[in-house]
């Protein structure tokens, strides 16, 4: 169980100093299903960014707070002064390592990776950042062994600790079941020629396979016909019901939330979460708007 904590969060443009977010507050569990809704421009996909810890923003005020909630984390003992971690001071292949993911709107595409080998690459950098991490609050110095024999990342053999090929091909096989997706997915080259359905349906494959405590989706559901809307959205449960993890979706629109229904569901106006409800509220939005909103908050539209 994990739960992330944003408290008073502003940022704005490293280059520059245009203001983004005034102060957002936003807690997410393991488990919760949480809407983040709200017009273009208000600082939506900016939120998202500075929780994974996009090079772009620069935090002004504020903090993003990961809370571990259980004497363990991914089946490692954990000691009590490492439950709580400040992820602002944090690399963001370091947040990932505890749990924080980010699914891109456009993940790029990398010529000659099939996707089984960028998976198992992504699993087991997140394993051997996630080592490091608690080593390092552990005071363990582990001198590292220069044997020279260091195999290609993509290719050669398992390191010791690491996830080899047939491992992986099983964890592989487990999640694509879950997710019902076509098994010849894995065999394709990473995004080269995926349709924008097929791309987001790898953004959630991913989160399967590195099972985060919570995933942020900035707006995964944008362009999809309604076919691959239920199969991402069923994946997306299955995120929450099989491995817990506790889901961040950004949306512009109602529609994924009749098949991805939230436990809350916040309006974001201004770099602020102008106002929170359960699922109701997305309802309301979706017939009415967000100028209501506004003139609840601001007195005007
Ligand atoms: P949303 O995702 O809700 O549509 P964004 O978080 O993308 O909104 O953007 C919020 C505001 O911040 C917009 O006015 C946008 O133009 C501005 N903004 C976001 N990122 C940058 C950036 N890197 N440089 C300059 N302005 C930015
Ligand atoms: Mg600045
Ligand atoms: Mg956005």
């Amino acid at each position: 169980m994990a739960r992330l904590e944003l408290s008073n969060l502003h940022a704005e443009v490293a280059e520059g100093d245009e203001k983004i977010l005034e102060g957002v507050n936003l807690e997410v569990e393991s488990g919760e299903i949480h809407a983040l809704m709200g017009p273009n421009g208000s600082g939506k996909s900016t939120t998202a960014k500075v929780v994974a810890g996009h090079p772009a923003y620069e935090v002004t005020e504020g903090e993003v707070l990961l809370h571990l909630e259980d004497d363990e984390f991914d089946g490692v003992e954990i000691d009590e002064d490492q439950r709580t971690w400040d992820l602002l001071d944090l690399e963001p292949n370091e947040r990932a390592a505890l749990g924080i993911f980010l699914g891109f709107q456009y993940p790029a595409e990398i010529e000659g990776v099939t996707m089984t080998n960028f998976l198992r690459t992504a699993l087991n950098a997140k394993l051997e950042e996630r080592e490091e991490l608690f080593e390092e609050e552990d005071d363990e110095d582990e001198t590292e062994e220069e044997d020279g024999f260091e195999s290609s990342p993509m290719e050669g053999p398992a390191d010791e600790g690491e996830i080899g090929v047939a491992e992986f091909q099983e964890i592989l096989q487990e999640k694509m079941e879950q997710l019902d997706m076509d098994e010849k997915f894995a065999q394709r080259y990473l995004n080269a020629g995926f349709s924008g359905g097929e791309k987001k349906q790898n953004e959630v494959l991913q989160a399967a396979i590195l099972e985060p405590s919570v995933a942020v989706l900035d707006e995964i559901d944008s362009g999809l016909d309604i076919d691959r809307l239920q199969d991402v959205s069923n994946g997306i449960n299955a995120l929450r019901d099989e491995q817990g993890t506790g889901i961040l979706q950004i949306t512009h629109y109602q529609r994924i939330l009749d098949y991805v229904e939230p436990d809350h569901v916040h309006v974001m106006l201004d770099g602020q979460i102008a106002k929170s409800g359960g699922p109701e509220l997305a309802e309301e939005l979706e017939d009415k708007g967000y100028d209501w909103v506004r003139e609840e908050v601001y007195g005007t539209a």
